[in-house]
């Protein structure tokens, strides 16, 4: 019988070492609010489709800020509408009210809308014109060419100290529909991103008290075929207020705390 609570014992101990082991590899989060926050929306990303491209400012962003590969899109759809909104408003397809691309107002309200309904300043920079259909009225609206930013406009938006800026990158689900998300052109189409647009948006960041930038996807693409995948996608926050480590696994509505928690 001793014999038996000895094993028991050991068995416990041993959970229990693992389990505090395996939790201190949590230590991102966000640890209070930020003066300006950058949001870059990467359309068409799952952490498979990420880990193929070499990205030396999102792997910087992993060793210095928060990060996890496990953030779980919508249970219902890929779609792009749905994802986003459940991001920005903290409500998935089951109540939010959006259900695919078609354009409505969905029932509880972004974070720009809140933004602005306290008097702070919103600027919204989109390749993907139908993030209108989810605010109802911004400081700075830009519509650029899809898959295409000029560049040097969205730094000065950036520049331009607002509260929260919510930049729209429609390059890689653009490339995705066209030659899947396993082909090379996709696999350089992220590289490019990484050197394009988080590159000189890491740079800002860095060099600037009071910012933070948050990056984040809506969906994947199949690495065969041209569609929409359901695979997780990634979360990497890096800045003011950001404590730096991985990241428990998580929705993608649940990133809609961590930008409560940094802007209000
Ligand atoms: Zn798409």
């Amino acid at each position: 019988m001793f014999l038996i609570y000895l094993i028991l014992t050991f068995f416990a101990v041993i959970a229990v070492v693992v389990f505090v082991v395996i939790d201190n590899t949590y230590g991102g989060k966000v640890n209070g609010p930020s003066k300006h926050v950058v949001f870059l929306g990467l359309d068409g990303l799952s952490s498979r489709n990420l880990h193929r491209a070499k990205t030396p400012n999102i792997d910087f962003i992993k060793n210095n800020g928060a990060w996890t590969s496990e953030v779980s899109i919508d249970p219902y759809s890929n779609g792009s509408g749905p994802n986003w909104v459940g991001v920005l408003s903290g409500h998935d397809s089951t109540s939010s009210n959006i259900t695919d691309n078609s354009c409505k107002k969905p029932k509880y309200s972004t974070v720009m809308d809140q933004l602005m309904q306290v008097n702070k300043t919103v600027a919204v920079s989109t390749q993907w014109h139908d993030v209108k259909c989810f605010i109802n009225k911004v400081t700075y609206y830009q519509d650029e060419k899809r898959a295409f930013t000029d560049i040097p406009r969205l730094i000065n938006t950036v520049h331009a100290g607002y509260s929260f800026v919510f930049i729209h990158v429609d390059n890689l689900d653009f490339v995705g529909h066209r030659f899947s998300g396993g082909s090379n052109t996709y696999t350089k189409e992220v590289e490019k991103v990484d050197n394009d647009y988080v590159g000189p948006l890491l740079d800002y960041v860095t060099h600037t008290d009071g910012y933070t930038l948050i990056i984040a996807s809506d969906h994947g693409h199949k690495l065969t075929s041209k569609d929409h995948s359901n695979d997780p996608v990634s979360l990497f926050m890096y800045g003011e207020g950001i404590q730096k480590g991985k990241i428990h696994p998580m929705k993608n509505v649940d990133i809609y705390n961590y930008l409560k928690q940094l802007l209000f």
